[in-house]
């Protein structure tokens, strides 16, 4: 964990330190819970798998509010694609 966080285990969006088990790994590329699955299992084992492959840079420390707040404008992100798509394309 301190490694992504230069020495510091925080939030890498809002610096969040002061409850660890508020933290998580993030995939900056929202595949995290397919890779999970890869991987076998998230928590520990990611962990584990992480420090194992030496630290890929696509990942990053985020408090579950952050992460819960990227997985929700992701999913508005998609449906505005969506909304833009039926603009273009009327449903009648
Ligand atoms: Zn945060």
């Amino acid at each position: 964990m301190a490694h992504y966080s230069s020495g510091k285990i925080e939030c890498a969006e809002c610096g969040f330190w002061e409850n660890p088990d508020a933290l998580c790994i993030d995939h900056m590329n929202n595949g995290g819970t397919k890779h999970r699955k890869e991987i076998g299992g998230g928590g520990l084992s990611t962990y584990r798998w992480l420090i194992k492959n030496n630290f890929p840079p696509e990942y990053q420390v985020l408090c579950l509010n952050c992460n819960w707040t990227k997985e929700m404008n992701h999913r508005q992100h998609i449906k505005t694609i969506r909304d833009a798509k039926y603009q273009k394309y009327p449903i009648c």
